[in-house]
């Protein structure tokens, strides 16, 4: 695949697709984790070095989808103006800003921009064409820049115009940026070259989000891990009983499938076996631990249990290679939050055993930066969808638009 490496953007205008959906501050509008900005600064880096001009776009949040009561957009809350100055800061310049992302003004400044120059272009999904993947935005876009360079792994899953449709009109100059690259190179080490043992650890909410995962990883691994509220689905697809535990009764023969395909292929397959279970689904609740064979009516499992956590323990840190994605449990309140904990502090102690360890995205990443541990992993990738997407074996829209 064509790399940011391969380009000399001396006296060129690259428009880049980064990921600067950060997270901000409810009332504040402050940004609260400003990841996703720093990250993208070796490819803004790379192109004003090499005399290149740099027009940014990205999306933040979804407007359209959470119009204000009066049906229009909330600009407010959803304008990248919100982050042009930490924007500014990391760049080291000031930062330009076009208040639309297309339009005569933004064609204007894209137009007057010199090398050595950032413009960042207003929020992408202002425009319901962004998500619909539109030829004609796309075309109207693609007209600032010489080059097109995709840089948002974030987003890589979604065949959303800034990602999938605009490379077509850049045949001859397209490319991944660094942030994409190193993604792409640490998934591939993970599904591709990995020491063994090798274990997955899957966790979160639904297991109908995991299933496409968890079938492709019982080809490729020794040993899953199974915990967080998805545990349970499985635990009532052998007969135990859950409470009020989350569970997806649709679900729970295709569970049953999993358990016997990975008998078939060898696979151990650990589901926890006992559970913090509480009486409401709130840190205040009463809560207690229990045998995950019965769980009483009424009571829900919140977080895995003390034994679980030291079983799950000791599988992780005899592995080589471990991924891990979704919490153990319900780690934002404190009362659940020691078996996620636990299992984080195994995956950092087979880390600094000489493991490789790959943590995916969304909650699973916010967890180990709870805990203060992402230095002490291998890497945290920056895509949540995105990386699993990539696991199941599907090829993501924005690396087949540059590959294409
Ligand atoms: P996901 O986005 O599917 O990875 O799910 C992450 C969410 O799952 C987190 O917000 C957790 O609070 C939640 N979660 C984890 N374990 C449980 C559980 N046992 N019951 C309910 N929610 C859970």
């Amino acid at each position: 695949m064509k790399t940011i490496d391969a380009i000399n953007f001396a006296g060129k205008r690259a428009l880049v697709r980064v990921d600067f959906n950060v997270p901000l501050d409810k009332k504040t509008l402050a940004i609260a984790d400003d990841t996703r900005i720093s990250a993208a600064m070796p490819t803004i880096h790379k192109i004003l070095n090499d005399g290149g001009a740099v027009i940014l776009m990205s999306h933040l949040g979804r407007p359209i989808k959470k119009l204000k009561e009066d049906g229009t957009i909330d600009i407010e809350k959803y304008t990248l103006k919100n982050i042009l100055n930490r924007v500014s800061d990391f760049t080291g310049k000031p930062v330009k800003f076009a208040p639309d992302c297309i339009g005569a003004e933004a064609t204007q400044m894209a137009s007057e921009l010199q090398p050595g120059e950032v413009l960042l272009l207003e929020n992408l999904r202002f425009y319901k064409e962004e998500e619909k993947g539109d030829a004609g935005f796309a075309k109207k876009l693609s007209t600032y820049a010489d080059v097109y360079v995709n840089d948002a792994f974030g987003t890589a899953h979604r065949a959303h115009t800034s990602i999938a449709v605009i490379a077509q009109f850049f045949p001859q100059a397209k490319c991944i940026g660094y942030v994409m690259a190193k993604e792409i190179a640490n998934a591939e080490k993970l599904m591709n070259n990995a020491k063994r043992p090798f274990t997955a650890i899957i966790g979160g909410a639904k297991v109908s989000d995991k299933l496409l995962i968890l079938e492709n990883l019982i080809n490729t691994v020794d040993n899953i891990i199974i915990g967080g509220g998805m545990a349970y689905t499985f635990l009532k697809s052998m007969g135990y009983e859950i409470g009020s535990s989350l569970c997806e009764d649709d679900r729970l023969e295709l569970c049953q499938q999993l358990i016997k395909k990975a008998k078939i292929k060898g696979v151990k397959l650990l589901l926890p076996a006992d559970s913090v279970v509480a009486d409401a689904f709130s840190n205040d609740a009463n809560h207690k631990v229990c045998n995950n064979k019965l769980i009483e009516k009424g009571w829900m499992g919140l977080d895995i249990g003390p034994i679980s956590t030291q079983e799950f323990s000791v599988i992780i840190k005899q592995s080589q290679t471990i991924l891990w994605n979704g919490p153990m449990g319900v780690f934002e309140m404190s009362n659940y939050e020691k078996g996620t904990k636990g299992v984080a502090n195994a995956v950092v102690e087979a880390t600094q055993n000489g493991a490789f360890s790959l943590i995916g995205g969304g909650d699973s990443a916010a967890a180990v930066a709870q805990f203060g541990c992402q230095k002490h992993v291998s890497y945290v990738s920056t895509g949540g969808g995105a990386l699993l997407e990539y696991f199941e074996g599907k090829e993501l829209p924005g690396i087949k638009a540059i590959n294409d």
